[in-house]
């Protein structure tokens, strides 16, 4: 790094950092006068994968290390845990379980070290990016990750939005109306934004918070186990783990070539598989058809046509493949923009939006709105009959795409005069029927006096920059506020519970930062071996013994050249097809 980018980090000694908290990988950035920057992690790289595990001394391992170990200790591994963000689901590793805040904690942890160690001073501040379409129980489930790695949310940022930022950045002078597809690992967003004189406006936002390049790895996974003659879920973890990767590493193959092959091995005998782009598309069709509807919404949302569009910009890896590119230049007639690297996009976007909050005067002409991208309301019934009601309605109070923020009021009555209270359960969705949408919470609002007296309900709903919803609901007779408590939903934390997991994991041991990069080619040349038959399995095992003997002796700048003669070989051996 050179000394001048240096004196352009900010000086404060509370550099809000951005995070981009990914299904695959995860990024941090900072703002600096230079503009946005990333942070690379202690391999030097800017990519760390989202991945956790527990290393053979029992420690916490983050990124590329636990990346590999998936391989070799998928029992002891886990990643693609942000696809359970805001659900119950705990993933097991060893003999503990974990929820997707908690192991989204220790990426955030590392992230964090990250930073710290880049700009030499503590760091407890960020802006995270989220997929636009998470719902309130994964936004306030990540704001608890980040209380996890001890880090304060200054504000949740929708991916699609950093990414305009990001490009609106580069002609922020400029009058355009932009599209951006965000197709990344496990999340698809769309948004529509409107941008002028430095002030950009996201007109709408539409879609699948469970839709990503995972899904398309899936289906090849399953695809490639029909060649063998094997279901996934039927084989060992560890022939499941490298089947998936597999899968994963062919995918990205048919992003440039028009056909894949790799030898599997499978109960001591390598087994050839191959797949052609055109069979690749054919399986993954139904899942490329779901991109559809939410692009054709945001545009409809947005009262634009195609045509109204002037710039076209994907991001997030998935868009890499070649079907969704081609999906994409179909609906709009034109190639979409990538001009800025589509995995770093969204991380240097939440830099900008932490310089924004952090008022730096790079800035200070730039302006960003956003939208709530579904939805809110609450339950209500409806007449049928005399005295008759039937319940199960959804009555809206924030509509989709309303600007945030937004507080809006509504005075809502009892059905009856002999009530002692109202239920108010929330709900986000676009469905007339409650049972179609998602359940946000519930609000228990007791209600005072007789049936003659005045027994209605102020309720009002704040939505905040984060996309985070608070609901209160205020009896007219009383004026005593009662707070949206989620309740009844498997997906949220209780306060007295998140104080108990917090102190658990800070006890947790975590693999030191600057052996990580011993830790990762360990954890490299055992996948390798895993990998491999015959003399090449061989082969790496005489690497992993010189390796150990090399790490014995502690001498650091041996270990370093050695590492990097290894790195080399194992490179090699990786383009080779044995898997
Ligand atoms: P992101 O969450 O933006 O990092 O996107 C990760 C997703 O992009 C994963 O599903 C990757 O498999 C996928 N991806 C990354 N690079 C490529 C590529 N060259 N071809 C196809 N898919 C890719």
């Amino acid at each position: 790094m050179d000394r001048s980018f240096h004196e352009s980090l900010p000086t404060r000694m509370t550099t809000l950092i951005g995070i981009d908290l990914g299904t695959t990988n995860s990024l941090v950035a900072v703002f600096t006068d230079a503009g946005p920057q990333l942070i690379p992690n202690s391999l030097g790289e800017m990519l760390t994968p989202s991945a956790v595990g527990y290393g053979d001394d029992g420690a916490l391992l983050v990124g590329r290390a636990s990346k590999y170990r998936l391989l070799t200790h998928p029992a002891l591994t886990a990643a693609r845990f942000k696809r359970y963000m805001g659900t119950n689901h705990e993933m097991v590793l060893g003999k503990k379980s974990f929820r997707a805040e908690e192991l989204s904690s220790f990426v955030l942890r590392s992230l964090r070290a990250d930073a710290e160690a880049f700009l030499g001073h503590e760091v407890d501040a960020a802006v995270i990016s989220v997929p636009a379409y998470f719902n309130d129980i994964q936004r306030k489930a990540t704001i608890t990750a980040a209380e996890f790695a001890g880090l304060k949310v200054n504000r949740l940022i929708n991916e699609p939005t950093a990414a305009a930022l990001a490009y609106g950045l580069q002609d922020r002078q400029g009058e355009s109306t932009f599209l951006v597809v965000d197709l990344g690992g496990g999340t698809f967003d769309v948004s529509i934004l409107e941008m002028f004189s430095g002030v950009m406006e996201v007109r709408a936002s539409a879609g699948d918070a469970f839709l990503g390049g995972e899904d398309f790895t899936d289906a090849l996974a399953t695809e490639l186990g029909r060649q063998l003659g094997v279901k996934p879920e039927d084989v060992s973890r560890e022939d499941g783990a490298r089947l998936r990767a597999l899968a994963e590493r062919m995918k990205v193959q048919l992003t440039e070539a028009a056909e894949a092959s790799a030898d599997f091995a499978l109960k001591g005998e390598a087994r050839r598989v191959t797949i052609t782009r055109e069979k690749f598309d054919e399986i993954t069709d139904p899942i490329l058809k779901r991109l559809r509807l939410p692009i054709q919404r945001a545009i409809s949302d947005a009262s634009l046509k195609a045509d109204d569009l002037h710039r076209i910009i994907t991001v997030g890896g998935a868009t890499r493949m070649a079907s969704v590119r081609a999906l994409v230049t179909r609906l709009f007639k034109r190639f979409p923009e990538y001009s800025i690297d589509p995995d770093h996009v969204v991380a240097l976007g939440a830099a900008v939006q932490a310089g924004l909050a952090a008022r730096h005067k790079a800035l200070d002409d730039v302006v960003m709105t956003d939208v709530c991208p579904f939805t809110l309301g609450f339950e209500t019934s409806i007449q049928v009959g005399e005295g008759k009601y039937e319940p199960g309605h959804f009555t809206p109070m924030i509509e989709r795409n309303t600007v945030v923020p937004v507080s809006k009021a509504d005075v809502v009555a009892p059905l009856y005069p002999t009530q002692h209270e109202i239920l108010f359960r929330i709900f986000q969705g676009e469905s007339p029927y409650v049972k179609d949408n998602i359940l946000i919470g519930t609000l228990n609002v007791p209600l005072r006096g007789g049936p003659k007296d005045d027994k209605s309900v102020e309720l009002r709903y704040t939505y905040d920059t984060s996309g985070v919803l608070e609901v209160e609901a205020t009896p007219t007779a009383t004026k005593k506020t009662e707070r949206l408590v989620i309740e009844g939903n498997p997906g949220s934390l209780p306060r007295e519970e998140i104080e108990k997991r917090l102190k658990a994991l800070a006890a947790m041991k975590i693999h030191p930062r600057d052996q990580q990069e011993n830790a990762a080619l360990i954890a490299r040349m055992r996948a390798a071996f895993e990998n491999s038959l015959g003399d090449k399995r061989a082969s790496v095992g005489r690497l992993i013994a010189e390796f150990e003997g090399v790490m014995a002796r502690q001498n650091p700048r041996e270990i370093a050249e050695a590492r990097r003669n290894i790195e080399a070989i194992i490179g090699n051996f990786e383009r080779d097809d044995v898997f």
